[in-house]
């Protein structure tokens, strides 16, 4: 009989208990206001997002606090998100719910402003088309000053296409900075899989956090039930590590 792995991210995952019991996160290097962390003069950004709400997990606090700033968005969604139910949901009916999910998610964070361009790419299938999604994102991204995208070390293959391809992609005079999703499910304090050295902590404003906690509310197909005994894509303790009052960004 063989011994069957599971994949990281479908094995149970770190508690946010454990995460927050552990000195190292808050002693990230950050700063007492979100604005001062060499981002006081970011005027535009450009959000990568694999699927719909990855932006909203990993960014949606400074996308607010940004918004909130008059800086300009432009949120770029790579695939409609329509694998996210194994085959148990029409793709087709699942894109429509999902981008909708979107378009609410950025009026609750007070983003409503930003333009999103939906490229249309396949959903669990980005590793194939990274070519083109790196000239995609150096043409969208041209001229604004900062990108945030999916780190490229998540352990999802399209999390990891799109940061490699924003990395690659995106010109100099533009900072791209990554954000983890899965790698605080798969992750446990201090792993040594995980760049810690680079990372900080973006503090976010109490307005920020909780307009951040109802944008993470609008994307009820994550978190409900999906049948078949799959269970949500976002249990209640993966969306606990991004309810803090804090975002990691890695350079
Ligand atoms: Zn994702």
């Amino acid at each position: 009989m063989s011994r069957i792995e599971l994949h990281p991210i479908d094995a149970p995952g770190t508690d946010e208990s454990a995460w927050a019991a552990w000195p190292g996160l808050a002693a990230l290097p950050g700063a007492a206001d979100t604005r001062d962390c060499g981002l006081a003069h970011v005027a535009s950004a450009v959000i990568v997002a694999a699927h719909p709400d990855d932006e909203v997990l990993g960014a949606g606090g400074l996308m607010s606090v940004l918004a909130a700033s008059g800086a300009r968005l432009r949120l770029v969604a790579v695939t409609d998100g329509e694998g996210s139910h194994s085959g148990r949901a029409d793709p087709v009916a699942l894109a429509r719910r999902r981008t909708a999910e979107t378009i609410a998610a950025l009026r609750a964070l007070g983003a409503e402003t930003a333009d999103v361009i939906r490229l249309g790419l396949p959903d669990r299938g980005l590793a194939d088309r990274e070519a083109e999604l790196a000239a995609a994102l150096a043409r969208l991204s041209a001229g604004f000053d900062l990108c945030l995208a999916p780190w490229d070390g998540d352990m999802h293959p399209d999390h990891e296409t799109a940061g490699r391809a924003a990395r690659r992609a995106v010109r100099r005079a533009t900072r791209v900075l990554c954000y983890p999703i899965w790698m605080w499910h798969w992750a446990s304090p201090g792993d040594p899989r995980v760049p810690w050295g680079r990372a900080f902590r973006v503090p976010l404003t109490t307005p920020a956090a909780g307009r951040k906690r109802a944008a993470i509310g609008c994307f009820a197909s994550q978190t409900e039930d999906r049948g078949g005994g799959l269970g949500p894509v976002l249990t209640a303790g993966m969306v606990a590590h991004f309810t803090r009052a804090t975002e990691v960004l890695l350079p």
